[in-house]
């Protein structure tokens, strides 16, 4: 990445960082699905399937238009496969003429220099490629040997900044590989992250001794700010609950390729609306809602997203909610009587 691009894109997130302290009534970051599709099929991955058509890009658009004005501040694209969809370009321009911060999730198939170059004119701003081992296996074959001829093409060609994800659990056979794939992506440039993989209902599935005493050995090859943001995964190698308060389906959104908006990729159903009927109202009860599945949460964007706001208004608990809600819906008809 040029360095007048990243410190553009440095000033950028530090606004959106602001007004994100400033105000809570407005999304952080939204998760959007223009296909399920993948061409991959990782054993621990409940997000993908082999046969659904890209989403039109007229209806991607008014999705973000929707997007646009809640005041989302990033959009990143993830799927199944985005690089599948054929109008990936349009849909990152579109972003960007909203106004917003355009990333996307891939898992690096599909980048060949002239692909790259497509992405760079479209105004593409970062992107994530999770490696989960070093030769592919029956579980995934998402491998540094398999990608690293695309690596190398993302760091002569790319003008994005470049994060790989190196993960540990969910069935990965040897934790080791985390550690030389946070080495090989430091190597070639680009930052790193390592992520605990979470089972199918996005909770945890435990460390064994050996991936605790990996996962904090990549932590320290990977970029500080990231080992900063992420407290909550000592916590979860540890097996032990993390107390915060998810904010998903109000600062962080959701949006499968139905256009609903869910809570993430691991509750998905709620509260399952869609994204054009979503109201201030919606958000509002979502960010005042306690998620039952926060202490062993994996999800690493969701609690970055969730620090903005983790100092102030406590949540209450569904249930709670439901009985706020119904006081005022009687204060209301009384009202309405009188
Ligand atoms: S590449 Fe990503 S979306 Fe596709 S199966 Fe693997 S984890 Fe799931
Ligand atoms: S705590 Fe939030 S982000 Fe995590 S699984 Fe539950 S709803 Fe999703």
């Amino acid at each position: 990445m040029r360095k007048t691009t990243f410190l553009k894109l440095k000033l950028r997130e530090a606004s959106f960082l602001s007004r994100g302290l400033l105000s809570t009534r407005h999304p952080v970051l939204a998760h959007l699905i223009p296909m399920r599709r993948c061409n991959l099929a990782c054993g621990y991955c409940n997000e993908y399937d082999h046969s659904s058509s890209p989403v039109a890009l007229d209806v991607i658009k008014r999705r973000l238009d929707k997007l646009a004005e809640l005041g989302t501040s990033i959009i990143t694209i993830s799927g199944g496969e985005p690089m599948m969809h054929p109008e990936l370009d349009e849909i990152i321009k579109h972003i960007r003429l909203r106004g917003m911060i355009a990333g996307l999730i891939s898992n690096g198939y599909y980048f060949t220099p002239e692909r790259i170059k497509r992405l760079n004119k479209a105004g593409l701003e970062y992107l994530q490629i999770s490696i989960d081992n070093v030769e592919p296996d029956e579980v995934s074959r998402k491998s540094l040997r398999v990608l690293d001829k695309k690596l190398r093409y993302l760091a002569e060609y790319s003008d994005f900044h470049v994060n790989i994800n190196s993960v540990i659990g969910g069935g990965i056979k040897n934790p080791e590989d985390a550690l030389t794939v946070a080495r090989r992506a430091v190597e070639l440039g680009f930052s790193t992250t390592v992520g605990v993989i979470h089972d199918n209902d996005g909770t945890l599935k435990p460390l064994s001794p050996r991936e605790k005493e990996i996962f904090q050995q990549v932590k320290k090859v990977g970029n500080k700010d990231h080992a900063r943001l992420n407290w909550f995964q000592d916590s979860i190698a540890e097996g032990k609950p993390y107390n915060w308060r998810c904010r998903a389906g109000a600062r962080y959104l959701y949006i499968c390729e139905e256009g609903l908006v869910h809570w993430c990729s691991q509750q998905r159903g709620y509260p399952g609306i869609p994204l054009e009927q979503y109201t201030m109202d919606d958000f509002d009860r979502e960010y005042n809602t306690e998620k039952w599945c926060a202490p062993t949460c994996t999800l690493q964007c969701v609690h970055q997203v969730g620090i903005l706001d983790n100092w102030r208004d406590p949540q209450k608990t569904p249930a709670q909610m439901a009985e706020e809600q119904a006081k005022k819906d009687a204060v209301g008809e009384m009202v309405r009587v009188e």
